[in-house]
Parts: C-alpha cells; structure tokens; sequence
C-alpha cells in the first residue's frame, strides 16, 4: 500500500515534528482495514520505549504520522521528568472514513505489529481504546500494559497534586475551595479530575463533544455548569483544565482565555511551543502537560517492571509532581523563561545521554 505522504514527494525528515526520531514504522493490513503508525522517539539502549495507543479519525496519513511523531516526542519528555528509564513512543491507529470495522480484527491485527517489535515498544490505552481491548490485544502480544486499573486516576491525581501547587505559587492558597474550574473534555481523565474536584470546588464548567458522555456526567456531578466546547477555554476562572486531544491552546485563542493557570492530562495542550511566552506574558501559569499527567506513565512503567504493582511507591512518585512543578516554577522565575521551555531544557539534557 502506497502511503500518500510519498505520492507528494515528501519525506518523513522534513516534517517539523520528526525531530530524529529512533524509528518510524507504517502498519498495513487491507484484510483488516489497519492502517496506522508506531513512532519511537528516543530509546534507551537498557530499556522498552513506552507509549499509548490512539485510535482516531484523521483527515490523512499524514495527520496521522504528526500525531504520532509530536506524541512519542512527547512521551519522552514525560518519562525523562518522572525520572523513568523508558525513551518515548506512541501507536496510531487511523480509524477508517467509511464501513464497518471489526474491533477485534483489527486489534489481533494491530497487536501483530507491535509483537513484531519484539519488545523495544510497550503500549497500552489512549484515546479510542479502552479497558476491554486490552485482553484482546494481549492475545497476540505480551507488550501490553495498562491492567492495573488505577492508571487514570493515578493521571488524575498527578493533575490534581498540580493544580494545588500552580495555586500556591500564583499566590492563591493550595485549598480548592472557593477556586473555580473549567474542564475540556469529560472523558476518562477529566471525569476523574472532575471527581477530585467536585466536592470542594466553588464553581466547575464542563464541556464535551460527546453529548452522551455529557448526559452522564450532568446527572452525576449535578452542580456543574455545562458550556458549548468551542466557550470552555474563555471561562472566567482559576484554572483552565484542558482534558482532551491536543491544541487546546493556540494563536487564535489564547487571547481568549480568561484563567490564572492551565493544568489539565491532555497531552500536547500547546499549539506549539511559542505559546507558552504568550502565556507568560499575559500572567498566566501554564504547568507543563507532561508533568502533570505522568502518573499513568508511571504506573504502567511499574506493572511492567515489578513482578507486582506497588500502589504505594506509584503513588509516591506521582505526587514528587509538586517538587518538579515547584522547581520548573523557580528556574522560569529566575531565568525568565517560559514554564514549557524550562521543562523541556531539563528533560532534553536527560535524555539526550541515553
Ligand atoms: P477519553 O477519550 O476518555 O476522553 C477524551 C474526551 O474528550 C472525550 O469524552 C471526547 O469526547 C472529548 N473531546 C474531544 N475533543 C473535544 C473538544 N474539542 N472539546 C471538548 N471535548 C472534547 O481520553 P482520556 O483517556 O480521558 O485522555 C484525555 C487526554 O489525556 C488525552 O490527550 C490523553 O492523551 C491524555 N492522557 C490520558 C491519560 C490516561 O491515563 N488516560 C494519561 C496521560 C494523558
């Protein structure tokens, strides 16, 4: 199958989000309708590449591919900071336009491939996969992860331990009470957010694109205030929890927001990386994604590792979120460089010595 980012006569190298990836691998299977990639970032000599799997629908390969290659670049600047050994990846399964497709076909089909990589790749779920793929996906590959069942709330706890940081060094007391929210996406990571939040919170907007998903989590949490998705991010509030896909914040909208601090589990919530001066030039405290959301990284790296989960040393190094957010904070301060480059100096000189 010919790939249409060639057809055009381009090459992977010269996309901006290639950023001399270890390996990029184009999955093909017709019979099944797979059609996705696996990019590996960096690899530790010593260690697995870990990285999530996504399934989505893109407007082309090539989306697809930047998605992939800007994820597991992502993924080892998440590690790096968690203090893991494991380099960055990431899956992408390209949800076919049209037809039906047989989940669990293209599952066995997909795990095939990552089998194939004989365990330089570990994954598990993101967004579009869930809980129940993972047996189907462990029937053909032993590079699964994600059975633990804590992974998103330990996500969700590492946001949350964030959040409370960001208030204290906005000057505003680390206490949730009387501190509004606004939450993108109510999936599994903002649900559970949502859930820490609820109790205390004085004020929480919600937004989703999923009306469904919206439903249940209205009738659940009966205080929150829904907003259309395209009015979340212009919420007057504290903190601006962008949970959702990626390019939360951009160009176009980051005039728009109307908060003191963005702490959210979306991966890649910057359009690209020159929105994080903008955002400290206009006050507000943006704590890095991949701090933040480490925990669900950091718990499927000691599923893999330990012979059995330890919730309790997880946990542990979930909530060190505060000394690697409190640090960020003070070299930004002291050096006047925004928050997301800072993050990314420190875990470049990290893993750059693999
Ligand atoms: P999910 O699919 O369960 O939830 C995502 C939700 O966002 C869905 O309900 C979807 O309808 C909604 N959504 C999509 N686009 C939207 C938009 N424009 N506006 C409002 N809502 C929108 O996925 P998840 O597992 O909760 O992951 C959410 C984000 O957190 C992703 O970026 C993921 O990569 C990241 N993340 C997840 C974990 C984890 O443990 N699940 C860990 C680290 C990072």
């Amino acid at each position: 199958m010919i790939f249409s980012f060639f057809k055009n006569n381009h090459s992977i190298e010269s996309l901006p989000e290639f950023d001399n990836h270890h390996s990029v691998l184009f999955l093909s299977d017709s019979k099944v309708g797979l059609k996705g990639f696996i990019a590996i970032h960096r690899k530790n000599p010593n260690f697995p590449s870990f990285g999530a799997t996504r399934m989505w629908h893109y407007n082309s390969e090539t989306e697809a591919l930047q998605d992939a290659l800007r994820l597991s670049k992502m993924m080892s600047y998440k590690s790096a900071l968690a203090g893991l050994s494991s380099g960055g990846a990431k899956g992408v399964i390209i949800l076919p336009k049209q037809g039906k497709i047989n989940r669990k076909q293209l599952l066995n089909a997909y795990a095939k491939k990552v089998d194939f990589l004989r365990g330089n790749f570990i994954t598990g779920t993101d967004v579009g996969l869930f809980q129940e793929d993972l047996p189907i996906l462990k029937e053909t590959t032993k590079y699964i992860v994600g059975f633990n069942n804590y992974t998103t709330q330990l996500t969700a706890l590492g946001i949350f331990c964030g959040i409370k940081t960001a208030l204290e060094n906005v000057s505003l007391s680390p206490s949730i009470k009387e501190k509004s929210f606004a939450i993108q996406g109510v999936g599994k990571v903002g649900q559970a957010l949502l859930g820490l939040l609820y109790n205390d919170a004085k004020r929480i907007f919600i937004a989703d694109i999923d009306e469904k998903t919206l439903r249940l989590v209205s009738k659940k949490y009966k205080n929150v205030i829904v907003v259309k998705p395209k009015e979340i991010h212009k919420q007057k509030v504290d903190v601006f929890c962008p949970c959702a896909l990626s390019g939360a914040v951009t160009h176009k909208n980051v005039s728009e927001l109307n908060c003191k601090i963005i702490a959210g589990g979306a991966n890649n919530q910057l359009e690209d990386e020159s929105i994080g001066v903008l955002l400290s030039k206009l006050n507000i405290l943006y704590c890095p994604d991949y701090i933040l959301n480490a925990g669900g990284l950091i718990a499927v790296v000691n599923e893999y590792e330990a012979l059995k989960f330890n919730y309790q040393k997880v946990k542990a190094k979930v909530l060190a979120v505060k000394e690697n957010l409190n640090n960020i904070f003070q070299i930004s301060k002291r050096e006047g460089k925004s928050t997301n480059i800072v993050a990314n100096q420190i875990a470049e000189k990290i893993f750059n010595n693999y």
